[in-house]
């Protein structure tokens, strides 16, 4: 029989990106035996790659920011679908989690007069983002890491072991979550290295597993960013949100072909840079939508000023909302008017001196040099949009990021949740996400542990399946070839359920999803247990393949244009829409598919904005009742 590892605690983290150690810190503070699991290496999360920065209303560059601003800046990013409560705490909160962050020993970019400095990004009114040059999610992720230590040598002088209330499994992935009838019990694993298994039993489990962009092979996410804490939770019981708004951040690098996805950070835009089409045209002022057309300037001229007087001047168009200028991109190289690579340009090299693009954008200097053999500073580069950010995950109660459904003890934060970022998200709102409701989530998830009178039990037929699941690839070395699978999956959705949409063509998806998902019910795995990057994959295809029949079906209904969902046949945003969230739960193995009301602001919320703008979003009878609230 199979020995499996087996440790007690009360909290079990799972992730250990920005949103998994800021959990896991507030459940140590709050006195847990907590526990932190990492598929990769340790530091090595979605986190540690964040470039621009941390989006939170300080005002230290312009005071006229305040939560209101952001508040107002997340809900028009979004287009109105956001959970308007999480994004009202995300605006409120994010400033106390950044300062919070100084104290852990976090060195952010400083203001001439000392405060941390804020840069500008797209969607953002004023400047907003803390930052680190260009790196700023690395010193995230090691200010977090440090805390971590820090209170890990507190427990050694306490109890003599590092380890006695916070301990870190990294290379560690989980395939299950195991339940108590409908509470969570634990979670079961495999160590990546050895292939051994191991069981985490705890009455409170927080999910901060990050995204799905793996299903794509035109993407800026890494190996693991399978899904797999969407499909943990749709597995378990819970519902995930708003699966059908993917994000395509607007640059990608194009070329050389192995590249191909790797972002291309917003501040290169923020700080100046400008996009141009194979013409030499800026092409941007062609593109701005009506809802935007009063905050963008309509000339070169008046956009340049912005950068040195942004109270006299509009925003440059290269600045809209990620979702917009993916499309401008898009639409510009189906035009014929792309590079060969099929991206368009983005230019530094005319806009700011040499040495000022070294020091603001360092990254994106050896980035190009090193893969493209491009000197920005010199020309040009070639960018094209790429799979990003998934706005759709777990559904959440706001306050304590509880996920719905029928599951309880289950918690998420981070990308994994959904609600916070609506049909769009900013740039710059994860990094502060990733704090806010991580910190919730910690605290909320030792709060559930101390409120159970008995803990749930693993039951050991539980266990049985979850190992039976995790060996049956290896049982089957004539299987298919999980690498086939997933090139074969990435196609059907790169192809059928990209940046542009049809209703056709998402029928096909689904049909050929249905299709994978039997071939994928008998992937196999050569090979041993150690090491075994075949093992691994035949797993996670399970999860990538849940979660994009979640995304085509949601996409599919969806009737409508909106944000990171774009639907060629159904274009423009329809209000009637914006009042519907799309709950995608499973049955047995089936995706189930329903629709749930948005929740409607509070009315204090509501008054923020002017009349003429909510008429661009919202239904008459909306509408009906934000004027009787005026009278
Ligand atoms: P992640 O940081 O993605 O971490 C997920 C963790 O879960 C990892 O530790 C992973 O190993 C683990 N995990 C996953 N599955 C399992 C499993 N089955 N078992 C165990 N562990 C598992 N956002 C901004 O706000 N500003 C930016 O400037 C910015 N720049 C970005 C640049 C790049 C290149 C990328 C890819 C993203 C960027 N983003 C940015 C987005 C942001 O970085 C991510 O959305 C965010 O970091 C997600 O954080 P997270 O804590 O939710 O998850």
């Amino acid at each position: 029989t199979e020995r499996i590892e087996r440790h007690q605690y009360d909290v079990v983290v799972i992730g250990a990106g920005g949103a998994g150690l800021r959990a896991a810190i507030e459940a140590r503070l709050a006195g847990k035996k907590t526990a932190i699991i990492s598929k990769s290496l340790f530091g090595k999360a979605h986190t540690v790659m964040a470039e621009g920065g941390a989006a939170a209303a300080m005002g230290n560059v312009n005071s006229n920011d305040n939560w209101m601003v952001h508040f107002r800046d997340t809900m028009r990013g979004g287009k109105f679908l956001n959970n308007f409560r999480m994004a009202e705490l995300h605006a409120k909160e994010s400033p106390s989690r950044i300062w919070e962050l100084e104290t852990y020993g976090a060195l952010f970019d400083r203001t001439k007069d000392g405060k941390i400095s804020q840069r500008n990004f797209g969607g953002h009114e004023y400047p907003r983002l803390a930052h680190v040059g260009d790196r700023t999610g690395l010193e995230l992720i090691r200010t977090l890491q440090q805390k971590i230590v820090s209170l890990q040598q507190e427990d050694k002088k306490e109890f003599g072991d590092y380890e006695a209330r916070i301990k870190v499994f990294a290379e560690t992935t989980v395939t299950e979550l195991i339940l108590d009838g409908d509470q969570v019990a634990g979670c079961f694993g495999y160590y990546r290295e050895t292939g051994g298994f191991i069981l985490l039993e705890a009455p409170a489990v927080v999910l901060a597993t990050g995204g799905v962009g793996k299903s794509y092979k035109v993407t800026s996410n890494s190996w693991e960013y399978t899904g797999d804490g969407h499909a943990l939770a749709l597995r378990a019981g819970a519902n995930l949100i708003n699966m059908e708004f993917l994000q395509f951040h607007p640059t990608g690098m194009v070329w050389p072909p192995s590249v191909k996805g790797i972002l291309v950070t917003e501040s290169v835009r923020g700080d100046g840079g400008v996009l141009k089409n194979s013409e030499g045209k800026r092409f941007m002022f062609s593109y701005v939508p009506d809802v935007f057309r009063k905050m963008y300037a309509d000339t070169e001229e008046e956009a340049d000023r912005w950068y040195t007087d942004a109270d006299n001047n509009r925003r440059p168009p290269e600045l809209l909302p990620r979702d917009e200028v993916a499309r401008a991109i898009n639409s510009e190289v189906k035009a014929g008017r792309g590079t060969k690579a099929g991206g368009v340009f983005l230019d530094v090299s005319t806009r700011m001196p040499a040495e000022t693009i070294r020091k603001r954008l360092p990254s994106m200097y050896h980035q190009f040099k090193e893969l493209a053999d491009v000197d920005i500073t010199k020309q040009p580069m070639e960018v094209g949009p790429t799979c990003h950010y998934v706005m759709g995950g777990v559904e959440v109660e706001p306050d304590s990021a509880h996920a719905t459904g029928t599951v309880r003890g289950l918690f998420a934060a981070g990308e994994v949740s959904g609600g916070m970022h609506g049909s769009n998200r900013l740039g710059g709102n994860s990094l502060s996400d990733l704090l806010v409701f991580g910190k919730r989530a910690g605290e909320h998830a030792a709060a559930h542990a101390d409120s159970l009178s008995t803990r749930p039990r693993v039951a050991d037929a539980a266990v049985a399946d979850a190992l039976r699941t995790a060996l049956a690839p290896l049982a089957n070395p004539e299987g298919e070839n999980p690498y086939a699978l997933q090139s074969e999956l990435q196609v059907v959705m790169g192809d059928l359920v990209g940046i542009i949409r049809r209703r056709g063509e998402l029928e096909d998806a689904l049909v050929r999803l249905a299709a994978l998902r039997k071939r994928v019910g008998n992937v196999g795995a050569t090979g041993g247990r150690k090491y075994n990057p075949g093992w691994h994959l035949a797993l996670d295809l399970r999860n990538m393949l849940v979660v994009s029949e979640c995304t085509a079906k949601a996409a599919l209904e969806r009737e409508e244009s909106r944000g990171g969902h774009t639907r060629e046949d159904a274009p423009g945003m329809n209000p009637q829409w914006r009042t519907k969230n799309l709950v995608c739960a499973l049955d047995g193995d089936q995706v189930v598919l329903t629709h749930k009301p948005v929740p409607t602001m509070r009315p204090e919320l509501i008054r923020l904005f002017d009349r003429t703008e909510l008429s661009k979003y919202m239904t008459d009878e909306e509408l009906a009742a934000f004027d009787a609230l005026a009278e």
